[in-house]
């Protein structure tokens, strides 16, 4: 019997758990990513303060499938969708699917900003991360030989702009620099001239969590000497001005962006199945809406409304990993006859070290054990044994010794430029 070929653009959470649960004998896989390597989002954040190196928390997609004949990595980045011919074209060639599958997550939202993808810096890819951790050690050295108090200051202003997961837990880690790295290893810098400000929109952070874990996360950012800011939304950002809702403007140098995000851009789909989020529209099986026979989507793209979550499922790991699987039974059992029900197992947050929120089905808790648990779910969770072995010592080494030995500034050669790139 002639395999069918099933095509996944994206090995994030939901791809590689997809690629892994589909029955071998009766499925050919081909798995599309840009990269060449599934990440670890959950940690680009210990990436962006050098806690961690990107190969410890990547693994290459070539030795994930390596035993695998009929799983197949192909690099690239998707151009169009051909619904009706069923071929998905990348920048680098055209492969035809029996059955598609999106799983190709979320990208920044700017939220019609549309300047600030050149100004601001990001930690929703690695290489965002990467980029924004050159920025402040460039910025930290540069303000260890600055003589001017008024520039030394402007040098070492960080801004986060968004209070969720992303923003509380970057604005935590550079906290958690200020005051002990800073002191140990910077010793011309005073570490009052460094200052963390994280503005949020709403009147709480950790907006998606329980009102007691998100008001321990607000005392712990304090106790990190984060500046923060409720119910302060930002407008624009032009030439370092920030201007914010109520028309006050303040000058930002360095502005880290976690404050929105938006399906990422599928063209060739039939704009009927694409919320105005950039999410796709999908049934209880993941089938997308009007072509439910050839196309799935998956993961944080994927907006399933149901009447427990109207406004889709939350975008994080679990909702991801749980319809890949519920989709591969489907698939390997040649009929839809499982629908998806979400198993929610709760979320946690951490705000430096001892410091974590955790709110489990029926209780939430703060403090060391949290964090201790949260250590535990993300080493167990990446992917690699050596990654894992590769983390731990470093959370280990960075625990016993109050710093990391990870702050590289490293600089790409410029040329020659690769222009195929991102193309
Ligand atoms: C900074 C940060 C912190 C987070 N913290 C947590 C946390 O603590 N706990 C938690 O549960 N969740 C967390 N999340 C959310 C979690 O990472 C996502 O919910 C999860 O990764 C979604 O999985 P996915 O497979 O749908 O997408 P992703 O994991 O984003 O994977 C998408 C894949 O598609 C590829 N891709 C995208 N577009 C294209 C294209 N056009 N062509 C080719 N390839 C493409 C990407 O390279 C990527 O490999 C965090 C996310 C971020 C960014």
């Amino acid at each position: 019997m002639k395999k069918e070929t099933i095509v996944i653009i994206g090995g994030g959470f939901a791809g590689i758990n997809l690629a892994k649960g589909l029955d071998k004998k009766r499925f050919d896989i081909k798995v599309i990513d840009r990269n060449n390597f599934h990440s670890f989002p959950p940690l680009f954040y210990q990436i962006a303060s050098s806690a961690l190196a990107q190969s410890n928390i990547s693994f290459p997609f070539r030795r994930e499938f390596k035993h695998n004949k009929s799983t197949s990595y192909h690099m690239g980045h998707v151009k169009n969708i051909d619904v009706e011919n069923k071929v998905v074209t990348t920048s680098y060639e055209s492969i035809p699917y029996d059955r598609l599958v999106i799983a190709a997550g979320t990208t920044n939202n700017f939220f019609g900003m549309d300047n600030l993808y050149k100004e601001v810096y990001c930690i929703k890819t690695i290489g965002e991360a990467d980029h924004a951790r050159d920025e402040i050690l460039d910025r930290l050295e540069r303000g260890c030989m600055q003589t001017d108090p008024k520039r030394r200051k402007e040098l070492l202003s960080f801004l986060v702009v968004g209070g969720g997961p992303a923003g509380v837990e970057i604005a935590g880690a550079l906290g958690e620099m200020k005051r002990d790295v800073l002191p140990r290893e910077y010793p011309e810098l005073d570490p009052n001239d460094v200052s963390i400000t994280l503005v949020e929109g709403t009147g709480k952070v950790l907006g998606t969590m329980s009102e007691k874990a998100s008001a321990k996360a607000l005392s712990y950012l304090k106790e990190l000497s984060v500046d923060v800011r409720l119910n302060t939304m930002m407008k624009s950002y032009d030439n370092k001005i920030v201007t914010f809702a109520d028309g006050h403007e303040e000058y930002w140098e360095t502005l880290i962006w976690t404050a929105g995000v938006r399906g990422e851009t599928m063209p060739g789909l039939p704009e009927e199945c694409v919320a105005r989020n950039g999410r796709i529209l999908v049934d209880e099986y993941n089938r997308v809406k009007g072509i439910e026979d050839s196309i799935c989507a998956l993961g944080d793209i994927a907006l399933m409304e149901t009447d427990e979550y109207p406004k889709g499922h939350p975008m994080v790991a679990q909702p991801a990993i749980q319809q890949a699987r519920n989709l591969a039974k489907n698939l390997n059992n040649g009929e839809f006859t499982k629908k998806f029900k979400y198993s929610d197992r709760g979320s946690m947050a951490t705000i430096g070290r001892n410091r974590a929120v955790a709110d489990l089905p029926g209780f939430s808790f703060a403090g060391r054990i949290a964090w201790w648990i949260w250590m535990l779910i993300h080493l167990v969770s990446i992917l690699g044994m050596r990654n894992k072995i590769n983390v731990l010592l470093n959370w280990i080494w960075n625990y016993c010794t109050y710093s990391t030995s990870l702050r590289l500034l490293l600089r790409p050669t410029k040329y020659p430029i690769r222009r195929h790139w991102g193309d």
